[in-house]
């Protein structure tokens, strides 16, 4: 009788010890970028091309670690901006780019799918891990969006957001960035603002990830310092819900570029709308805003989709744009030109 009921039991528990190990469902899947932008192959030195692709290859390890033992997208896609917010290579946390008065104003924001809870900060000054903040935000707020010194005071009360002083995030090359750019403005007959008729900026360099966990949940993130030079609180489109950064149940995008032109034409919504209402293949509807839809209103850069199937879609029209993705199959890479894609996605995770 009593072997009768030992049995059974043991079996729950090897059954139990096994569902812990190995993830509900192999396809996972993780997508990730450093910023689009128009940056020439030459213009990139050695030592600079091999820190971007260890930095990529770093985030994607960060956020396949968590995947990989079956944690959640929303902490995959957490641990993948961290990285880049860290690295002083991109124009996220440490590194962001100057606005017109010499100092930092940064923006991020995170969704997760299946829930539709999500999160966002615009133009915090001394939040080490801008994501972090906009995390906080969707899980320990009532709210969605906090700017400015009221997501600095929202910060206070969280002694958990590390924070830090405004030139933290100071790095030389930013600086030489702003200082051409006001030169540029200035020999322009002090143009103050771009219009939609005005020049392209050159280079952008937002943070995003996105990431499907085991369990078929779908997160993005985006994080970013904005523009080059940019003035009067300007928030472009890291931070907005739709613009930026989207996730559903089946569909999560990260974009980067031109953000007037993403709030405009809401790209991370529209590619995933088109997932949801036209039935488009995510590579098409992610094509076709991201190269049609916004050219065709002025704008550029790039976008990272990624579907509940785990396909992944990485289309940019902006000469570049620092990547990285592993499939469900386990392959990876990690990229910065068009060409440069399939000779770096051969390393298996
Ligand atoms: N989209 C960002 C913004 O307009 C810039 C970028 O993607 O680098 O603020």
């Amino acid at each position: 009788m009593r072997t009768h009921l030992l049995i059974p039991l043991l079996a729950l528990a090897t059954m139990n010890a096994y569902a812990a190990d190995k993830p509900a469902s192999p396809k996972t899947a993780l997508v990730i970028h450093g910023g689009a932008g128009f940056v020439p192959k030459d213009s990139i030195s050695d030592e600079d091309r091999r820190e971007y692709h260890a930095a990529l290859n770093r985030a994607l390890d960060a956020g396949n670690k968590v995947l990989g033992s079956g944690g959640s997208a929303l902490d995959a896609v957490t641990a993948a901006i961290v990285v880049m917010e860290e690295s002083p290579m991109f124009n996220a946390g440490k590194g962001a780019v100057f606005n017109a008065k010499g100092g930092h104003e940064l923006d991020a924001s995170i969704m997760e799918g299946h829930t539709r809870r999500a999160g966002a900060v615009a133009g915090v000054t001394t939040v080490r891990n801008p994501i972090k903040l906009a995390r906080t935000v969707m899980e320990q707020s009532p709210h969605v969006m906090l700017a400015g010194a009221g997501a600095e005071a929202f910060a206070d009360t969280h002694p958990e957001i590390e924070r830090v002083p405004n030139n933290w995030f100071d790095t030389d090359k930013r600086r030489k960035q702003l200082e051409k750019a006001q030169q540029e403005e200035a020999a322009k007959g002090k143009r103050e603002a771009r219009t939609s008729d005005g020049d392209a900026p050159t280079y952008f360099g937002t943070v995003g990830a996105v990431a499907l966990d085991a369990q078929g949940h779908i997160a993005a993130a985006t994080s970013t310092g904005g523009m080059t030079n940019k003035k009067w609180g300007r928030v472009g489109d890291s931070p907005i819900i739709g613009a930026g950064t989207w996730a559903d149940s089946r569909c999560g995008v990260s974009g980067t570029g031109w953000g007037e032109f993403y709030i405009r034409n809401a790209v991370a919504h529209d590619i995933c709308a088109r997932v949801a209402y036209r039935g488009d293949s995510l590579q098409a509807a992610a094509e076709e805003v991201v190269n049609k839809i916004v050219p065709a209103a002025g704008g550029d850069g790039g976008a990272i989709a990624l579907d509940s199937d785990g396909n992944i879609a990485m289309p940019f029209n902006s000469g570049s744009m620092f990547r990285g993705w592993i499939k469900p199959d386990g392959s990876r890479g990690t990229a910065i030109h068009e060409e440069e894609a399939s000779a770096e996605a051969t390393r298996r995770r």
